[in-house]
């Protein structure tokens, strides 16, 4: 891959993402309005309808890059907008084949966007639907979980753009229900996450089924080694764009990491919470089972708290998400994966209740606080047999992260919090997702060995003890089409200002 880097509203910089030349106020570069960049009048009307009146940095870099018809590979996090950033240039460059046929054969796959998580796919959905609601370009999503009929059916309607997770996709093509033969432009969202999931594979077979003459756009929070490596692959000449420093994190996050016993961990949530008021904390643990076993715990200290991890239903998933963003809830215990992706950013605090074996996913974790230069707080949690990682996170962020002493009150201590092996068996896989969806959280979860700081197992609840069981009625939220044609719950208005970074003018 030959790359030609391109920023052309900042400054000149070094390659660890310092500015060689400070330029003058009176010669900073102005950003372009989206009608300065050129964008179809029906995209500019559906920007100006969401509230947007100033691209993001990484939109001011990509769109007339991605509207000139280049490949690009863009270093951005979610949270950055980086969603429009691909979704308009896209838009834009279908217009010219848009029609109001009813015919599918007039609609064809013309672009394709790979998403690691459901999540993510409902949500690059719902953008392209919103930034396309005044073209007749249509678009539809198919991920794991959920019914694939409804699918098989608006794929069958016709649709210029798919937004897919790549094992449901390949579901798909085995069933010979999409036909891939028309894609001219590829989006790979969040690819590190799609490498780190294991996706690789499903990835390269993809590939094989679509036109080798097409405009590649890859986005990834890092670009790691393995990421350009896929750059080189699967990208000619692209274009690249970094509105982050790599691997940086924000210097409006606090970090602090407290070194203790495992079993202390639980009590130092609760004393965070309670003791200093947090509202909206996301706590991040490594395991399904860890992830379910804490905000169990947590609520019955006091704490209102959910869990979302791969296991729950996308039902689930949704109503815990939107309880977090409602601030109904105190905290939002998550895996990496589940997390991945999600539109919630700004929120003032995130703990590691676990510290992440990978010391990118850090980057990523706490890359949820500190929004929009608003300041946030990164607490990590710590026992002696995770200190090596630690290390790890310090060396790829390239500064020491402040060592505290939390003083957790006795009888926070005094509960016994229930035992790493009382876990259960793995719980049987909710039908539709392929294995490879969930490969991340599986090695996780072959790394969670019982603590030797763990407790005596009193009292042993019930719940954990039995596979996760979604409800009757999340079993029936999850098997109605919720992508085609209903607006899932978690899109629904939002009254938290801390979420989101307040970047939108109007509520959605
Ligand atoms: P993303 O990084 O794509 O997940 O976007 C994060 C949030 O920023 C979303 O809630 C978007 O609606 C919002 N957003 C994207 N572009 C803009 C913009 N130009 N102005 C204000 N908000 C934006």
């Amino acid at each position: 891959m030959t790359s030609n880097t391109q920023t052309p509203h900042q400054p000149q910089s070094d390659p660890s993402g310092q500015p060689l030349v400070a330029l003058p106020d009176e010669i900073a570069p102005v950003v372009p309005t989206f009608a300065e960049i050129g964008l179809h009048p029906s995209i500019l009307q559906a920007v100006a309808d969401t509230g947007y009146t100033v691209p993001t940095p990484i939109q001011a870099q990509a769109l007339p890059s991605v509207m000139a018809g280049n490949d690009v590979m863009g270093a951005a996090q979610t949270g950055t907008g980086k969603t429009a950033a691909f979704t308009l240039p896209i838009l834009h460059r279908l217009m010219p084949m848009a029609n109001t046929s009813a015919s599918p054969a007039r609609h064809p796959i013309r672009a394709l966007i790979l998403t690691p998580t459901r999540e993510l796919a409902d949500q690059v959905y719902e953008s392209v639907k919103r930034y396309g609601l005044k073209t007749p370009l249509r678009s539809t999503v198919v991920f794991g979980g959920v019914d694939i009929g409804p699918q098989k059916e608006a794929l069958r309607n016709g649709c210029e753009v798919l937004i897919a997770t790549p094992g449901r996709l390949l579901d798909h093509v085995e069933q010979r229900t999409v036909n891939l033969s028309q894609v001219g432009i590829l989006v790979l969202d969040e690819a590190d996450r799609m490498l780190d999931m294991g996706f690789l594979p499903d990835l390269d077979r993809i590939m094989r089924l679509l036109p080798a003459q097409r405009q590649t756009l890859l986005f990834s929070a890092t670009f790691s080694n393995e990421i350009r490596k896929l750059g080189r692959t699967y990208l000619k000449n692209p274009v690249e764009l970094e509105v982050a420093k790599r691997n940086a994190t924000a210097d409006t996050v606090t970090q602090i990491a407290y070194a203790m016993a495992g079993e202390a961990k639980r009590a130092a949530v609760v004393h965070l919470v309670k003791s200093r008021g947090l509202k909206q904390v996301i706590v991040f643990s490594n395991t399904k089972i860890g992830t379910s076993r804490l905000a169990r715990q947590l609520e019955l200290d006091g704490v209102r708290a959910e869990s979302i991890h791969g296991d729950k239903s996308q039902a689930d998933r949704m109503k815990a998400l939107e309880a977090f963003k409602a601030g109904e809830l105190e905290v939002l215990v998550a895996t990496d994966v589940a997390a991945r992706g999600l539109d919630v950013a700004g929120v003032p605090c995130v703990i590691n209740y676990d510290l992440p074996h990978s010391a990118e996913d850090y980057v990523h974790r706490i890359g949820r606080t500190g929004r929009a230069g608003a300041s946030g707080e990164a607490i990590s949690l710590f026992s002696p047999s995770e200190e090596k990682y630690l290390i790890d996170i310090e060396k790829l962020i390239k500064a020491p992260v402040t060592r505290g002493v939390l003083q957790v009150p006795g009888e926070l201590l005094a509960r016994a919090p229930v035992r790493e092996d009382t876990r259960p068996a793995r719980a049987p896989r909710s039908g539709g997702e392929r294995s490879s969806e969930r490969g991340s959280e599986r090695g996780n979860a072959r790394n969670a060995r019982p603590s030797r700081y763990s407790a005596p197992a009193k009292p042993i609840d019930e719940f954990f003890l039995k596979p996760y069981e979604p409800s009757p009625a999340a079993i029936a939220a999850a098997q109605t089409p919720a992508p085609v044609g209903k607006k899932p719950a978690m899109l629904a208005k939002r009254a938290v200002g801390l979420l989101l970074g307040g970047a939108l003018k109007k509520a959605e």
